[in-house]
């Protein structure tokens, strides 16, 4: 906490002293109150989604492309504190809902969304769950409830490093309902929400978690996807 308030102070100092660059293609940017360029707020949505057959998840669907700028936003949300990203997403993410009929479409039926949770230590550590922060006035706005139905049982850091084959090994059994959701999910339409996509095998996990227990329709949305 304390070295998320002096990193906070920090970059507001940082700030103050030279104008703001946008993380993506350094170019220094005019209004302070934005964090992207208009440049490159204007590229940055590469909305799509892939339908899924044989899996748990019916549709996965992405914002942005995560080596194209999104890379840059989310390190600095999740490694520097840097809460002012979040203003940047949510422009991001508004943009997205706009232009998107089917996007519209899909949050139109959702009942329920559940952010990918991170294990207890992790989160503790990090002081909260980014995928929480990133969606979550989003939602409110499309008045979707965010709620925390699942559970990661055990640590499984450090994904990036793994093959898909040991991911999936690595990820089996790390999921779990919490008490008392399985009334609340029966015949429901669950949107599974993450900040990246990359093999898809966390959200697989999690979604069979939820199919196991009687959910209707189970979606996929991350901010960003590694393809
Ligand atoms: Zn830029």
């Amino acid at each position: 906490m304390i070295k998320k308030i002096f990193t906070e102070i920090q970059n507001s100092l940082l700030d103050f002293i030279y104008p703001p660059k946008c993380p993506i293609c350094d170019a220094y940017i005019e209004n302070r109150d934005d964090i992207l360029c208009e440049e490159c707020e204007e590229k940055i949505l590469a909305v799509d989604h892939s339908p899924k057959k044989n899996d748990p998840i019916k549709e996965v669907w992405r914002i942005t492309k995560y080596r194209e700028g999104t890379r840059e936003i989310i390190r600095d949300l999740k490694f520097n504190f840097n809460f002012k990203t979040l203003k940047a997403i949510n422009k991001i993410l508004e943009k997205a809902i706009n232009e998107s009929e089917q996007l519209n479409e899909l949050l139109s039926k959702i009942d329920i969304a559940v952010a990918v949770p991170l294990y207890i230590d992790r989160e503790k550590e990090r002081g909260f769950n980014q995928v929480e922060l990133i969606f979550g006035e989003f939602l409110k706005r499309q008045n979707i409830s965010m709620e925390r139905l699942i559970i990661r049982n055990r640590s499984t850091d450090h994904l990036y490093k793994l093959s898909p084959e040991e991911r999936k090994t690595e990820l089996v059994g790390a999921f779990s309902l919490v008490e008392g959701a399985n009334e609340k999910i029966i015949n429901k339409k669950i949107l599974l929400l993450d900040d990246i996509f990359t093999t898809g095998t966390t959200m697989k996990e999690c979604a069979k978690v939820f199919s196991e227990n009687g959910v209707a329709e189970i979606y996929g949305l991350a901010l960003a996807s590694d393809y």
